[in-house]
């Protein structure tokens, strides 16, 4: 049994704690909002008064924080987790980060005496409620070779991808080619409306043929030929539109720091700030398609 603190139990958090109390480990959580913290104690997560108390014992820290802002805050300076925790204490940062505070995370838990590894994750709410998720980590071969046994435990996929940062930088790859290529779907289901062509026809034919993708196979934006995808239930989330307008941001930064040329990623950075700007951040990403259809260019 591994003694865990589980910082940030919100809407991942709470259920990847969850995951490591089934799996036996002594699970000491902290959140700053009193509904994630009782929701926490009912998955047996014990709840701790503060951050800082609940690294104090552990061997392992998970923190799963809105932004790079919240983790950089959390864990580095006199009053930061790094500080707080024992030497030689394991931190896992699953939130979804820019590089750039990954880094500046995994250089001050190394100058702390502590392992790190960057390891976001994909498959929303439901793969963290179902230990479903994939992780993606950077960090260095004994850290990794650590934290791997506990990622299984809230995973199905962990993925190695290289040294720090390699995690995050993985996830916002993966995450600027979705929103691309729903938007690509999004397009295409609306210009095959335009063309007086029925969403079945077009899905029979781009599913099986070289416009075949997940936006389309799997999460298809239109009712109808993807029973379980959000367009059956009025783009409820799913993934909401703000988190990916988030992950394509984290992307562009990227791009601008590293000199990638990235044009589709930005125009569909500007699409999505268009349509989270016009209320839409709480719907689904895929939700989209319906802002795409207004856009009549006659
Ligand atoms: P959330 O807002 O539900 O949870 C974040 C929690 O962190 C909140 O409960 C908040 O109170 C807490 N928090 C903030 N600062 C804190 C601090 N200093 N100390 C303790 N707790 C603090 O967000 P979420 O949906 O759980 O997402 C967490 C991370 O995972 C984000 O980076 C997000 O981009 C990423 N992510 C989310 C999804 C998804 O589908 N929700 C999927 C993949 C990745």
């Amino acid at each position: 049994m591994t003694t865990i603190a589980f910082i940030g139990l919100g809407n991942m958090g709470g259920p990847m704690a969850g995951n490591l109390v089934k799996a036996g480990h002594n699970v000491l959580g902290f959140d700053l909002v009193p509904a994630a913290l009782e929701a926490a104690r009912a998955r047996g997560v014990v709840l701790a008064d503060s951050a800082k108390a609940a690294v104090a014992t552990a061997e392992v820290v998970v923190t799963m924080l809105p932004s790079g802002k919240h983790v950089i805050a959390a864990t580095t300076g006199a009053e930061g987790l790094f500080e707080a925790a024992k030497p030689g204490t394991l931190f896992i940062d699953s939130s979804t980060i820019d590089v750039a505070s990954a880094r500046a995370f995994h250089e001050a838990a190394k100058a702390a005496g502590h392992a790190s590894v960057d390891a976001p994750v994909s498959g929303g709410v439901g793969g963290a409620e179902a230990a479903t998720l994939t992780f993606m980590v950077g960090g260095a071969d004994a850290a990794f070779g650590a934290a791997r046994p506990l990622l299984e435990l809230m995973g199905k996929k962990i993925v190695h991808c290289g040294g720090a940062g390699a995690g995050q930088a993985a996830k916002i790859c993966n995450n600027m080619i979705l929103g691309i290529s729903m938007i690509a779907v999004s397009e295409a289901f609306v210009l095959g409306e335009k063309l007086g062509l029925s969403h079945q026809a077009l899905f029979d034919v781009a599913s099986t043929s070289s416009g075949q993708c997940w936006s389309l196979t799997t999460y298809c934006p239109v009712p109808g030929p993807v029973p379980a995808s959000p367009a059956n239930r009025g783009y409820q989330p799913g993934f909401a539109a703000a988190l990916m307008l988030k992950d394509l941001k984290l992307s562009q930064e990227a791009a601008d720091a590293s000199g990638a040329a990235t044009a589709l990623g930005a125009a569909a950075t500007a699409l999505y700030t268009a349509f989270a700007a016009e209320g839409n951040e709480g719907k689904d990403f895929s939700g989209i398609i319906e802002w795409v259809r207004t856009r009549d260019d006659t």
